[in-house]
């Protein structure tokens, strides 16, 4: 039985915004936020089966003016750590004053998965597959309803902080529903070079916040189980740059040079048709085009036993790690941009945003 009593019984009032003295009043977890405040909240979650207490630690700023409410949640797959680390340097940020709107901050969404350093949940299942759940659902289904109503519920915006999988890395990089404009506006602002337009899966929180009239952005850099400087500093840079844009925090003095960045609307992966031993010859951030030669696969005798192509030109967005490799084996990500393909790709000017510059990925990554 999930436990969703408020840690201070008194202080518990609905679960939704109310109004008082013409301010609103945000309440998560029977806790009320006025304008202006900042606050740290443990929402509480199903205990462990050894009667601990397990809750959800969410850090709220809301700034005096009003404006819009933004969530930035991470690991909602429970080893994706970059999220949790952008975050945490995020609230402890000079950066971080939010004079108009609320920042709803939530570093561990999948709590139990960073507590077994696991993308699933305890009960096998992937929380980012079980929206929008329900009060008498499954485990997951329960956390994933506490997250939406808590959380999502009040945002106009959200971001959701990822990571590749084990032994995968992930360029930094946005997802996001590209039909949608205010969506696309807040892609650019964000800053990553490479924007790929992806589709929403059944059951993840993108789905159900879009119900909700919640636009999110996913953010996938680096690879789980891991800190990767560069994609925590592009991250939090990210998120500041919405922010900013969204009028939740000052604009910056400074104006770095600007990136153009592209928008895939595809990408794919390109699979190992041999099993063997891997001699990569691109990394993340470069530019492929199709029919080039990837990678090499051999065999432990030394022989070169297959050659990894690209089936279209593009940019190199995931890579496995390990230089092993199974038939059939995903092995590169590559976001599309060659007309033949039937794929779109945008060049957006945007003088405003500070990108990240593209060189700076290559030198990094
Ligand atoms: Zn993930």
């Amino acid at each position: 039985m999930l436990n969703l009593q408020p840690i201070n019984p008194k202080k518990k009032l609905t679960k939704h915004a109310v109004k008082a003295n013409n301010m609103t009043v945000l309440t998560i977890g029977g806790y009320r936020i006025f304008p202006g405040e900042t606050k740290k909240i443990e929402l509480p979650v199903a205990k462990l089966y050894t009667d601990t207490e397990v809750s959800l630690p969410v850090y709220i700023v809301r700034g005096k003016k009003a404006g819009p409410t933004i969530f930035v949640s991470a690991a909602i797959h429970g080893d994706e750590l970059n999220g949790i680390e952008i975050i945490r340097r995020l609230i402890a940020s000079n950066k971080l004053k939010v004079i108009a709107g609320t920042l709803i901050a939530v570093p561990m969404v999948n709590v139990y998965g960073v507590v077994n350093q696991s993308r699933y949940m305890p009960d096998r299942r992937d929380l980012n597959r079980c929206f929008p759940g329900s009060s008498k659902g499954s485990f997951a289904g329960r956390l994933a309803n506490i997250f939406l109503h808590e959380i999502v519920k009040h945002c106009d915006y959200g971001i959701d902080l990822h990571t590749g999988a084990i032994h995968r890395s992930n360029l930094p990089q946005i997802r996001a529903n590209m039909s949608d404009d205010k969506t696309t506006e807040l892609a650019i602002a964000f800053g990553t070079p490479v924007i790929i337009n992806a589709d929403i899966l059944d059951g993840s929180l993108r789905s159900s916040a879009k119900d909700n009239d919640t636009k999110v952005l996913v953010y996938e850099a680096g690879e789980a189980l891991r800190f990767d400087e560069f994609s925590i500093l592009a991250g939090i840079k990210g998120v500041l740059n919405v922010l900013r844009h969204l009028g939740m925090i000052r604009k910056s003095r400074s104006r770095k040079k600007s990136v153009l960045p592209v928008i895939a609307y595809n990408s794919g992966w390109v699979r190992a048709n041999a099993s063997g031993f891997v001699s990569h010859k691109f990394e993340l951030g470069d530019e492929v085009e199709k029919n080039q030669i990837l990678a090499e696969i051999g065999s432990p005798y030394g022989d070169v036993i297959e050659k990894v192509r690209s089936k279209h030109d593009g940019i190199i967005v995931g890579k496995q790690n390990i230089p092993l490799v199974q038939e059939g084996e995903a092995m590169y990500h590559i976001a599309y941009f060659n007309e033949d393909t039937g794929d779109i790709v945008e060049q957006i000017e945007n003088e405003q945003v500070d990108l990240i510059a593209s060189e700076e990925l290559g030198a990094e990554l």
